[in-house]
Formats: structure tokens, C-alpha cells, sequence
């Protein structure tokens, strides 16, 4: 058993959400906690958040997964650009903590020429400036597709991340499918392979969430580029096996494809009666 869902727009609070993801057919969803380029993000509403913790209880929706701004890169090579990110963050998780139990990913970010080394040292003091103990969402690194300077795009990268945290059991990962194989990890012929490279570097205890994306480019193109399920170089062959892998059960399963509301619950469907695993 998986739980899949679809990036959806968080215009509307977080219960329009639920009810949107809902009606795609999907019980999780993730969304961006501001405009992704940045920005304020909106104020809290309680009796938004109450509506959703309920019908969530309700209809047994499982954990979403919250969005950084992409744009967010707390190793940037300009102070501002960093403080900006850890502000971003800290905010971010502040406002979270409304919804407990749910996760925030973010890409690590981009060394921007200041080399790996310092990317990832800076990455690991921006989450111990803002982790806080006791605090209730879980802080997920997203797998990257190694595209520039992006650091993430090897497992034992986001490894090293989660070596420096102090509070690192706040922190877990996000395992993107396009970007893992544009980062050259191939999940099309040797899954097993792959999750046991991700369990022997990072630990599949730290997997807490999946981005299902296909990829418009062959593997290690290090692109970035995603696709609708079947319509890349993963194939739909792959993603029935990703979500029947029994390492992956339980887990949030979310799409990011360019599709519309018809594709994506299409793609749901899909992916849950891809699943044959049952738990
Ligand atoms: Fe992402
Ligand atoms: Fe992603
Ligand atoms: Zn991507």
C-alpha cells in the first residue's frame, strides 16, 4: 500500500486542498509554502487548518509533503541569499508546526563555484540554526539530478548533510525518480540496486517520501527535465515495480509531472493500482 498524490496550488488553504486531492483520487499532496520564487507567504488561518486536520483524520489522508521555494539556496555564495534561505525556513517550519506530522523538502542547493565541500557545510549549518527540538515536521532533503552545481546528486552528499546535523533525527529523505536517475542511479534495470546503494550510504529509515517524475533524458544526463509517466525514458514497466517495491510501502508517493487534472488522476489511478504490494 502506497499513498499518492499530486503537487496541487495552495491558493485556496489547506482544506480546498484536501478536497482537491480528494477529488484527483489521491490521499496525500504536496505544495509550495510560498510562491515558489520566493516571497511572503500567506497568514494562517485556524479554522482552514482545523477543517483539514479533520477531514485528513477523516478520510485517512497520509502525510503531505510540504515545498520549500525552489528558488531557496542556503549555500548560496552571497550572505543575503543564505540568510534569506534559513529565514525562509525557520518561518516555514514555524508555520508547520499548525499541521504536525507532515514533512518539507527542499533542495540541499547550489555550491555556486564555492566548491562541494563548503555547499554542504553551509547546508548543515542553516538546519542547525533553524531545527528546533520537539519540533513535529520532519525535514526532508531532496535527491538531485546533479545539474550544475547542485549539491544532492550523489547519495553520499545528502549523507554528509545528515552527518553534520545535529538534530538529525528531525531529517529524513526525499527520493525524486527523474532526479536520481538523471543523477545516474539506475532505477529502470536495478532498482534493488539502487535502494540498496540507498540503504548502505544513507540508511532507507531516512526514506520518507518519493517525487514520481518521468525523465525526458536517458540516465546521467544530469537534465532535470521531468515527464509524464510512460512518456519518458523510465516507462510506466519502472514505476510499476517502483510502487510494488516492498522497501517503498507506506510511503508518500507524489507526482510532479506537467500534466493537468485529468492527467494527474489519471497517473494516481495509476500508481495505485500499480501497487500489488499489500500491507
Ligand atoms: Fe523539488
Ligand atoms: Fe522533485
Ligand atoms: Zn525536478
Amino acid at each position: 500500500m502506497i499513498y499518492a498524490g499530486s503537487h496541487i496550488s495552495s491558493a485556496g488553504g489547506y482544506a480546498a486542498m484536501g478536497k482537491k486531492i480528494r477529488s484527483l483520487g489521491g490521499d496525500t499532496f504536496a505544495f509550495f509554502t510560498r510562491n515558489p520564487r520566493g516571497g511572503r507567504a500567506k497568514p494562517i488561518v485556524r479554522e482552514d487548518v482545523e477543517l483539514f486536520l479533520d477531514m485528513a483524520r477523516e478520510d485517512g489522508l497520509g502525510p503531505v509533503v510540504a515545498h520549500a521555494p525552489y528558488t531557496m539556496n542556503v549555500c548560496g555564495a552571497r550572505e543575503e541569499v543564505r540568510s534569506f534561505g534559513a529565514e525562509t525556513m525557520a518561518d516555514d517550519l514555524k508555520r508547520l508546526e499548525y499541521t504536525p506530522g507532515n514533512y518539507y523538502n527542499f533542495h540541499p542547493g547550489c555550491h555556486v563555484g564555492q566548491g562541494k565541500e563548503e555547499g554542504i557545510r553551509l547546508i548543515a549549518g542553516a538546519l542547525n540554526q533553524v531545527l528546533r527540538e520537539g519540533q513535529r515536521t520532519v525535514v526532508l532533503l531532496e535527491t538531485m539530478a546533479g545539474k550544475g552545481s547542485e549539491i544532492g546528486g550523489r547519495f553520499e552528499e545528502l549523507r554528509e548533510i545528515l552527518d553534520r546535523v545535529e538534530l538529525s533525527g528531525r531529517m529524513g529523505v526525499c527520493l525524486d525518480t527523474c532526479h536520481v536517475w538523471d543523477a545516474g542511479y539506475d532505477i529502470v534495470s536495478d532498482l534493488d540496486g539502487v535502494l540498496a546503494e540507498f540503504d548502505r550510504v544513507i540508511g532507507l529509515s531516512r526514506l520518507k517520501a518519493l517525487h514520481v517524475n518521468d525523465s525526458k533524458n536517458p540516465l546521467g544526463s544530469h537534465k532535470d527535465r521531468h515527464a509524464r509517466l510512460g512518456e519518458g525514458y523510465i516507462g510506466k514497466e519502472a514505476f510499476k515495480r517502483i510502487v510494488s517495491h516492498p522497501a517503498l510501502q507506506g510511503l508518500p508517493f507524489i507526482l510532479e509531472t506537467p500534466n493537468d487534472d485529468a492527467g494527474w488522476a489519471e497517473e494516481i489511478a495509476f500508481l495505485k493500482s500499480a501497487c500489488t504490494e499489500v500491507v
